[in-house]
């Protein structure tokens, strides 16, 4: 058995099981070891009978009698009774009727469950069982949690995993020697602990060794990126004070102070010869789109194209049209072009004549832009609006369309850290925008709960009424059984022909037709729609300044970070902006939805969600895969820096990464998706 054995090689692993885990993505023994566990129950207390108490247990008991039956049609009950010197206990399970016959009455066992009230008796549910004479992985020590599928449990999965143990124990080092030797555990003790943690300090060291080694990994990737990209060329774009200053005087407003350094950052970035490569982070409605369009003005003037990148064709039209109004006042509106998914054969070919006979010479589009077929030859910016992943391979295509690397500008609102930024991007230049524009009042964002939805719905008409407009958000397209949330298309229904049947009401979700989607979204902006009911694909980016109310629908069942972009939507004018956030059921309200009431700076919560949730918490805001921390705390300030300082030492002591053969095949594929940028 090797690392790219399929599971199948593994004792007690056949067709259907491995079918089950290629389900979770998994299909070799590599894959497998590299499935890191979610989350850990602690049973490793074992508790005398008399003493439990509800909640999850772990006791050391003997068997005395089971016995099985069907108490209904379609439920079956195993019960058993066990006793330790203290005391006996019940033990139940549901539906699992080969239980009783794998019990052996007389033998001791871990027995590891939920003690909990059930039927009018306290019983332990469900519980896991393990003979004291086997090697326990189920019981009696703390239990890792995986993602699991259906038909496959934690418990089956740790069972696998037991099987694989001599391979982790196999691994090679990852670490340079000089690195290892510092660490108190190897790469495959690691490992073995993070999946058969023998206590929690074990798992605490485990979990240390392990994310030292992906801060180092992820920081080395990022480092080398960096480096090959100075060595690139790209032509200089001069800045014209000029140029800067009729654009901002046509603005109907002042630039913040954010967005005025954040400018001048980028016009100096440019006018170098080495590709710029920067990071601009801001919070939803700070305004990043009219930075890009600062830089793009500049650009246009020195006689070069422009590449917009949204990473949706809604985001994209907006965009188009947002960069056609701008750029009217410096005379560059007709040099505005649009290449999406949507259009039709004769629409894409007619833009990309006009990029090649240079009549186009800002191309807005989603990332298909670069796999297209269009000649850049002139291209001297990318912007990627809403950040995403940007790996080498794209890099590559981009300077072989254009020739050269050109440079390019990122925009995201995920509220990261600075420190932390410099880990995630360490091969970008960071620049942040602090302030919002200074009409803006803070959006109050209220929690509700469906009692009150008759109150709530008038003070939602008021504003209708007012003139301006409304979002209505909802977790799901469709009823579905599994969840009992309201779906968009039955909020759509209810809201327009009865609650709102008054006002004009779209709907909006992620399975229309690109031109459907486009449709409703024109005429929300058009103001022919006054309630616009959709799902989250919504969040990123819309721009509607005169719609001034959210109301989310199982507000409970989003991420704090999700619902701070969605809620972003909304007041960006100087009229108040209102969120309000529609529990489930009438249930106490979690501290997260709190904290969105009280506070409205995605910073702040962003650290706040980091210390709820965990590092999680930040990849729900990010495209999958684009955070390639599974270990390391985005909180552990001191272990990052460490790692980082010996990603920097690996560099400056010029070692050759190909003499470390797993090192490098890590670095590889973390360089493939890091970001360029
Ligand atoms: P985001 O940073 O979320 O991408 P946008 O670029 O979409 O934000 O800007 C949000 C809104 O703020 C837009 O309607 C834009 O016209 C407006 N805006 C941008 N800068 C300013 C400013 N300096 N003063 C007032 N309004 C501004
Ligand atoms: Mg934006």
């Amino acid at each position: 058995m090797i690392l790219a054995s399929p599971l199948t090689s593994i004792k007690g692993v056949g067709p259907a099981l491995a079918d089950k885990l290629a389900g979770l993505g998994l299909r070799t023994v590599g894959d497998l070891i590299n499935y890191y566990p979610r989350r850990y129950d602690d049973y490793s207390a074992v508790t005398p009978i008399k003493q439990i108490k509800p909640g999850p247990v772990t006791i050391k008991a003997v068997m005395k009698q089971a016995t099985g039956r069907y108490a209904r049609r379609g439920l079956h009950v195993t019960e058993a009774v066990v006793s330790d010197d203290t005391d006996s206990v019940r033990l139940v399970w549901f539906n699992q009727p080969y239980r009783a016959k794998a019990i052996k009455p007389g033998h001791e066992y871990y027995i590891s469950g939920t003690y909990e009230l059930n039927f009018r008796r306290f019983s332990i549910m469900n519980p896991a069982m393990e003979l004291v004479s086997d090697f326990p992985i189920s019981t009696a020590r703390i239990i890792p949690i995986y993602r699991e599928t259906k038909g496959l449990t934690s418990r089956q999965i740790r069972a696998v995993l037991a099987e694989a143990v001599p391979v982790i124990r196999e691994l090679p080092e990852t670490l340079p020697a000089w690195l290892a030797k510092k660490q108190k555990l190897s790469h495959a003790r690691a490992l073995e602990m993070l999946h058969f943690p023998g206590s929690a300090e074990d798992l605490a060291a485990a979990r240390e060794r392990l994310a030292f080694e992906e801060v180092f990994q992820l920081t080395l990737a990022s480092l080398m990126n960096k480096y090959e990209l100075m060595h690139e060329q790209a032509p200089a774009v001069p800045f014209e004070a000029a140029v800067a200053k009729q654009f901002t005087d046509s603005l109907p407003f002042k630039l913040t102070d954010g967005q005025r350094s954040a400018v001048w950052q980028i016009y100096q970035d440019m006018a170098r010869t080495q590709p710029m490569n920067r990071l601009l982070e801001g919070d939803v409605g700070s305004g990043k789109t009219l930075v890009a369009a600062m830089a793009a003005v500049m650009v246009l003037h020195s006689g070069h194209q422009v590449a917009i990148m949204a990473p949706t064709e809604l985001l994209a039209r907006q965009h188009a049209e947002t960069f056609y109004q701008v750029l009217e006042s410096s005379g560059y509106s007709h040099y505005v072009g649009l290449l999406v998914g949507g259009m039709t054969k004769q629409q894409k070919d007619t833009a990309r004549q006009r990029m090649a006979d240079g009549t186009c010479r800002l191309i807005v589009g989603t990332h298909a832009i670069i796999q297209e077929s269009v000649d850049m030859h002139n291209l001297e910016l990318v912007v990627i609006d809403e950040q995403h992943r940007f790996g080498v391979e794209q890099r590559k295509k981009l300077q072989i369309k254009a020739g050269h690397m050109p440079h390019v500008l990122s925009m995201t609102a995920t509220p990261i850290p600075r420190s932390l930024a410099l880990t995630l991007y360490g091969e970008m230049d960071v620049v942040i925008l602090k302030d919002k524009p200074a009409n803006r009042l803070p959006i109050i964002t209220k929690i509700t709960s469906p009692n009150s939805r008759k109150q709530l719905y008038e003070q939602i008409d008021a504003q209708l009424g007012a003139g301006r407009q409304a979002f209505i958000v909802c977790p799901l397209i469709a009823d579905s059984e599994m969840l009992a949330a309201t779906s968009a298309e039955t909020m759509y229904e209810r809201v327009s022909k009865v609650d709102f049947k008054h006002r004009r009401v779209g709907l909006l979700h992620g399975k229309m037709k690109p031109a459907e989607k486009n449709e409703v979204m024109d005429r929300f902006v058009r103001h022919e729609l006054d309630i616009l009911v959709s799902t989250t694909v919504i969040e990123v980016g819309v721009d509607v300044p005169n719609a001034t109310v959210m109301l989310i629908e199982g507000a409970d069942r989003f991420g704090l970070a999700q619902i701070h972009q969605l809620r972003g939507r909304v007041g960006r004018s100087h009229h108040q902006g209102y969120c309000y956030l529609m529990m489930s059921d009438s249930s106490e309200p979690s501290r997260r939805l709190r904290a969105l009431e009280r506070s409205s700076d995605g910073f702040a919560l962003a650290e706040l969600d980091l210390e709820l949730r965990g590092p999680g918490a930040i990849y729900g805001t990010m495209q999958h895969g684009q955070l390639d921390l599974r270990i390391a705390k985005l909180s552990d300030i001191q272990l990052i820096a460490v790692a980082r300082k010996a990603a920097q030492k690996f560099i400056d002591d010029g070692e050759d990464l190909l003499q470390y053969e797993e090192l490098s095949r890590n670095i590889a594929r973390l360089r493939a998706v890091t970001n360029l940028n």
